[in-house]
């Protein structure tokens, strides 16, 4: 089954979300945590989330990606900014815990000039206090565009992050189209050796999730500016051999476009379309 969906608001609950995406011709979507900006999370409403997973169950719905807060920062050099993030991560992955299968995908953060290996001893420490053996929710890391002083430009940075969380089978990678080309990955003439980089360095068992997006923005230009399906640089060719791939076409897709849902449905609609059987 090819899953696609699109990142929506969960403002009106689980299940008139997932009634949004089955109309918009998708079958999973991507939603905040809480508000992005801000800290907040909305309550938990557990009749919704049981009626939401019969109707999941019902639709084919199999899996979410829920997106931490931008305002998450696990290595920022302000401590009460780091202890937001420890915060936000606990009583999230609580709440995900609902769910059988949830995965939860957050920026690795911004070292705010305190140097990558600190940011990256920051990052790998509130993992290993927040991440436990029993839990059911799969927590990725954003490929990122490394604008500014952002950790995880490099499939390098990643691996180190992984390779240093004691719970390895809890951890996992959601790769953006739009970031990894703007950070300097030629997903558009060289895919092949870009996987194989990934393979490499992560392994490609670790990708979890991949964030659709086309680019405002050249190659390697480090900018986070994300375009509709086949009008930026990235381009539609290069975003069908995506979908397409064997060693991707398994994975859950998720457009982040400038879209209201009238443009999510008809990205969904042609790359429907692309999708080979
Ligand atoms: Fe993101
Ligand atoms: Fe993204
Ligand atoms: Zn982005």
């Amino acid at each position: 089954m090819f899953k696609i969906g699109c990142h929506l608001s969960i403002s009106n609950g689980f299940l008139k979300t997932g009634k949004t995406i089955i109309e918009l011709g998708g079958n999973t979507f991507q939603y905040f945590s809480r508000n992005p900006q801000g800290g907040k999370a909305r309550p938990w409403d557990q009749n919704d989330f049981e009626a939401f997973m019969h109707y999941a169950n019902v639709q084919g719905i199999e899996v979410l990606l829920c997106h931490a807060p931008y305002t998450l920062n696990a290595c920022s050099a302000t401590p009460e900014t780091r202890e937001f993030a420890r915060m936000v991560f606990k009583s999230d992955i609580e709440m995900l815990e609902h769910f059988p299968n949830a995965l939860y995908n957050f920026h690795p953060g911004s070292h705010t000039g305190q140097g990558v290996e600190v940011g990256i001893d920051q990052i790998v420490e509130i993992l290993n206090e927040v991440l436990y053996p029993e839990m059911k929710t799969t927590v990725l890391l954003e490929t990122m565009s490394g604008k500014g002083s952002e950790i995880g430009r490099s499939f390098e940075e990643i691996s180190e992050i992984i390779n240093r969380v004691q719970c390895k089978d809890k951890i996992g990678v959601c790769l953006d189209t739009c970031h990894v080309y703007s950070a300097g990955y030629d997903i558009v003439n060289h895919l092949e050796d870009v996987l194989n980089e990934f393979d490499a360095l992560i392994g490609l068992e670790r990708l979890k999730a991949i964030h659709l997006n086309d680019s405002k923005m050249p190659f390697a230009s480090n900018k986070d500016r994300h375009e509709k399906i086949g009008l930026g640089t990235i381009g539609l060719d290069a975003i069908v051999q995506m979908i397409n791939h064997p060693k991707l076409r398994h994975l859950p897709f998720y457009l982040e476009t400038p879209n209201e849902d009238a443009g999510y449905a008809q990205e969904i609609e042609l790359l429907k379309k692309c999708r080979t059987a």
